[in-house]
């Protein structure tokens, strides 16, 4: 089966790869030139572990292909999925111009009946509002087509397990031809006993936003379990692994910390609750949600300055930028709210990332980059692990206590046991604990 994904970003390149994996022929589209011609040479212009080598076996094999020529694209497959872009507008809601210039394009190029599967995590009823503009762009012609919402949940980081074995698969439709060309693009996901959720299209579009939010609620939370634990001498740590236990609440999401990021769950809670006020209700678990998150970056720098003290012409090592571990994406990632605050207040930052350097070059300005931690901990006043990187795991205690000039330890993730810590000699810092 032909099929092409439309948007080559974190989602739609880690699906069409996949995809062509599964034995099928993908064609990939972005209109971004340049990020076309890297992966037409086979090079990956994100990090994920494991994407680029599956793009050259792929490439090789001649399963996937990258173009810029949507046109084409189109007309060559049964099944066309949109993983553009839905970015936040100003006023919080979803600016849906990527994906409408991309229903236009398909209702032009339309040439035999088509699955158009939105993978974008779109408002509900976007189904609706694909289908009227290809249908206003492909007048004249006498050609069918069906609109399936397809959610996607990868996590960068872990993106391609989490798409050859994920917790479930949605499909939105209203068509049984549609569902069926669905089930057999997925069919190697059946044959592990994945989970489906045939749906209506409407029902799948809310699933993907409720998922977002309860996981968003699920960090909040603890992060103000862990605000609270420290004022009454408790440890979140144990508060979390305690909570967890209980198979009703379950241990994932429970990690107390800067607050999230990434480019899904500060976009996707914002878009739920506009999407409810636009129907005239005021979803107020998410909007406590959103505000905790924004006050728990601010306290993250609130604790900073009172272990430091007076940060003006005080030199901060910071390990880790993106918004986790395991990824270049730094799209709101804590680390900028932190860095920026500190810096407003005529800190000196020195930092290091493993893989998203690059991309916070574009974002900070005075920032001096180390070649590891160890660089970065060289005469600072104090280290501050804001991502969990596993090579910041085990970092060399000694030395870093030798090289730093005071040696304040701001463990931002918990990765360090305080005890431990205080016997190295270390003023640990950690969160909720
Ligand atoms: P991204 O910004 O990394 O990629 C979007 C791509 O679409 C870009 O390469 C852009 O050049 C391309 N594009 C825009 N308009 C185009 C057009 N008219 N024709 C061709 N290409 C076009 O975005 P992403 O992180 O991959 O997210 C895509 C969607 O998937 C979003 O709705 C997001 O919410 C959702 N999503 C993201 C993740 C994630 O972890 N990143 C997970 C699940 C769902």
């Amino acid at each position: 089966m032909n099929i092409c994904v439309i948007g080559t970003g974190y989602v739609g390149l880690v699906t069409g790869t996949c995809f062509a994996e599964f034995g099928l022929h993908v064609t990939c589209v972005d209109n971004d030139r340049e990020k076309i011609a890297l992966l037409s040479r086979g090079i990956s212009p994100i990090f994920e572990p494991g994407l680029e080598e599956m793009i050259k076996k792929n490439l090789r094999e001649g399963r996937l292909i990258f173009t810029t020529e949507i046109d084409k694209a189109i007309e060559n497959s049964l099944v066309i999925f949109i993983a553009v872009g839905t970015p936040s507008k100003k006023d919080g809601s979803v600016d849906m111009t990527y994906i409408d210039e991309v229903a236009k394009s398909i209702g032009e190029n339309l040439n035999g009946y088509k699955v158009i599967a939105t993978k974008s995590t779109v408002p509900v009823g976007t189904g609706e509002r694909i289908r009227k503009v290809i249908q206003q762009y492909s007048k004249g012609k006498k050609v069918s087509f069906d609109i399936v919402s397809n959610p996607e949940f990868l996590r960068e980081g872990s993106a391609i397990e989490d798409f050859m074995r994920p917790n479930r698969v949605v499909v939105g439709a209203d068509s049984e031809q549609a569902i069926a060309i669905m089930k057999d693009l997925y069919r190697p996901l059946y044959l592990i006993e994945t989970p489906f959720v045939i749906t209506n299209v409407e029902t799948a579009e809310m699933i993907k936003y409720a998922s977002n939010a309860f996981l968003a609620t699920k960090i909040s939370f603890i992060n103000e379990i862990a605000n609270i634990c420290e004022r009454v001498g408790a440890d979140v740590n144990v508060v979390a692994k305690g909570m967890g236990l209980d198979q009703r609440i379950g241990p994932k999401f429970l990690h107390a910390g800067p607050g999230y990021g990434g480019s899904c769950f500060p976009k996707d809670t914002l878009a739920i609750a506009k999407i409810a006020e636009k129907h005239g209700y005021r979803f107020e678990i998410v909007r406590a949600v959103m505000k905790v998150n924004q006050r728990q970056k601010e306290l993250m720098v609130a604790k900073i300055k009172k272990a430091v003290g007076v940060l003006k012409g005080k030199t901060l090592g910071v390990l880790g930028l993106s918004f986790k571990p395991n990824t270049d994406d730094m799209r709101e990632a804590p680390s900028i709210t932190i860095i920026q605050a500190l810096q407003r207040e005529g800190a000196k930052i020195k930092a290091y990332d493993p893989q998203a350097m690059e991309a916070a070059k574009k974002i900070f300005k005075n920032i001096e980059y180390g070649r590891d931690a160890y660089e970065v901990a060289k005469g600072s006043d104090a280290l501050i692990i804001v991502t969990e990187w596993n090579q910041f795991r085990n970092l060399d205690l000694k030395r870093l206590k030798n090289i730093m000039k005071t040696p304040i330890f701001l463990d931002l993730r918990n990765i360090y046991d305080p005890e431990k810590m205080k016997e190295m000699g270390f003023k640990y810092y950690g969160v909720g604990r």
